[in-house]
């Protein structure tokens, strides 16, 4: 039984029809990451006891003659700062190296609810900071198109994860593009849904203004189906919202862009500011192809866009974020969470020192530093207040193109996954390769990146970007998309 490529569909089809087993599938999965991982290096941890605990349970229904949801046996990978109750769940730190949840996350909950098959942990940037998972302090993930790349990040386990076809899906999460980046750089789907669409209850929190936890994916459809199973309101998350609502409600005049159906006259703007001099040609080459043959349809009209201040989007982001970050990190100081250096004759400042100097990682540091710096007095009013005034104008130019086009098509990233090492060193360049994808994140709007070809040997991903809760005319563009590449 061939059980490559597996989707969604495919494998609910094969479990109903009773071609395999739940416990088979499983056992297929496990089986490729005990093969493939030792070079990808995409997960941390293999949840196997539960992997197999979940998949007999899929088996007995079927044994007993009960239908079966189509999420049931499916198996999956989930980023190492979600968490599982009782397995570890690392956020790719020192610091949290042995620390075992206590409980589920609620997009656990929901995915177990649903019957899905977890078969572990994936690799990330320490805390989710960075674009290639080198920041992890378990070392790098290598990208399965080409092992001396990265996978990028921070969800770059989870990437790799779906792109060597060691699960079906994966969770990541999107603060300022950790889902769609890797997707991109891997080949794979990755969508960033709304903000307050997903709960992040139970996500190690990075900047919580900005975290989003969405799925990556071989196919659009599969996406979709799992944002439909994990989004909704939450209790346990303040921040969650009813799907087609949204935290940042549209202007009254705006309609909400709930149920899409594609039907006609589909207006799709591409912003020329998503353009850049320095960006691969390829890539470009990739994205203008696809757009090209989107204007062919007649009942779509291309149109250029102007998004002015996303020149700006990455000052703001690199000044919220780290401001959010150093609070959020807070909490690991060797007394409540994690590991703690020794106390013996220390005061409690260099017992705080010692415990986060020896392990939270560089980056992690940089950060924290970064983040206290713009919060702290006398500097609040130039960075921190003004960056969020320029949040606003940012979202301010997305409600302005919004009425004009139905989506906005762009690059996910500027170029193709780079060499591992190739930027480690140098994190203004780390941080320019999240250019197109953090406006997205400031304006709480979904985004996703489909598969639209290739630039030398390595995938492109393109960007499709939605009005507040527009996934659904996200997935409509995105599967139009997917026929045309
Ligand atoms: N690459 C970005 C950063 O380093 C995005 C991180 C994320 O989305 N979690 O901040």
């Amino acid at each position: 039984m061939d059980l490559f490529n597996l989707t969604i569909k495919k494998a609910h089809n094969l479990l109903v029809g009773k071609k395999v087993s739940s416990a088979e599938i499983t056992r297929h999965f496990l089986d490729v990451i005990k093969k493939k991982d030792g070079d990808i290096r995409a997960f941390l941890a293999i949840t196997e006891k539960l992997a197999m605990k979940q998949a007999k349970k899929v088996d007995d229904k079927i044994a007993k003659k009960e239908n079966i949801g189509l999420l049931e046996g499916v198996p999956c990978a989930v980023k190492d700062n979600i968490l599982i109750k009782n397995e570890k769940c690392t956020a790719g730190s020192k610091i949290l190296e042995n620390y075992v949840a206590s409980y589920d996350a609620t997009v656990i909950k929901k995915l177990k609810n649903n019957g899905v098959v977890a078969l572990g942990k994936t690799n990330l940037d320490e805390f989710a900071m960075g674009s290639s998972t080198e920041n992890s302090a378990f070392g790098p993930t290598k990208n399965p198109c080409d092992l001396t790349r990265v996978p990028g990040g921070s969800s770059g386990g989870s990437a790799a994860a779906v792109a060597a076809d060691e699960c079906i899906f994966a969770l990541g999460s999107d603060t300022g593009g950790s889902v769609r980046q890797p997707a991109a750089f891997c080949g794979a789907v990755g969508l960033k849904p709304t903000y307050g669409s997903v709960s992040r209850y139970g996500l190690i929190a990075m900047a919580s203004s900005l975290d989003v936890i969405g799925p990556i994916t071989k196919t659009v459809e599969d996406a979709e189906i799992i944002f439909n199973a994990i989004k909704g309101k939450d209790k346990l998350d303040s921040t969650t919202i009813e799907s087609n609502l949204s935290i940042f409600p549209p202007e009254a005049d705006q309609p909400l862009a709930g149920n899409f159906q594609f039907s006609k006259n589909l207006k799709i703007g591409v912003p020329k500011e998503y353009f850049i001099e320095g960006m691969d040609r390829g890539v470009e080459e990739c994205v203008r192809k696809v757009v090209d043959k989107l204007g062919k349809n007649k009942n779509i009209e291309i149109k250029e866009v102007s998004l002015p201040h996303t020149q700006y989007a990455l000052a703001v982001y690199y000044i919220l974020m780290p401001a959010e970050v150093s609070a959020n990190l807070a909490r690991y100081d060797g007394i409540r969470y994690g590991k703690s250096a020794s106390a013996k004759n220390k005061s409690l400042l260099d017992f705080y020192l010692d415990t986060r100097g020896k392990y939270l990682g560089f980056e992690a540091r940089r950060r924290i530093m970064l983040g206290s710096y713009v919060l702290s007095e006398g500097h609040f009013d130039d960075y921190y207040q003004k960056a969020g005034n320029v949040s606003g104008l940012i979202k301010e130019d997305f409600r302005n193109v919004f009425r004009e086009v139905d989506l906005i098509v762009a690059p996910t990233t500027p170029n193709t996954a780079f060499k591992i090492g190739e930027k480690a060193k140098d994190p203004m360049q780390m941080y320019l390769s999240d250019i197109f994808t953090v406006a997205s994140n400031i304006a709480g709007i979904p985004a996703m990146s489909v598969p639209c070809g290739f630039a030398g040997k390595m995938p492109v991903g393109l960007q499709v970007i939605g009005p507040w809760s527009g996934e659904d005319k996200i997935f409509a563009l995105g599967k139009i998309i997917e026929l045309l590449v």
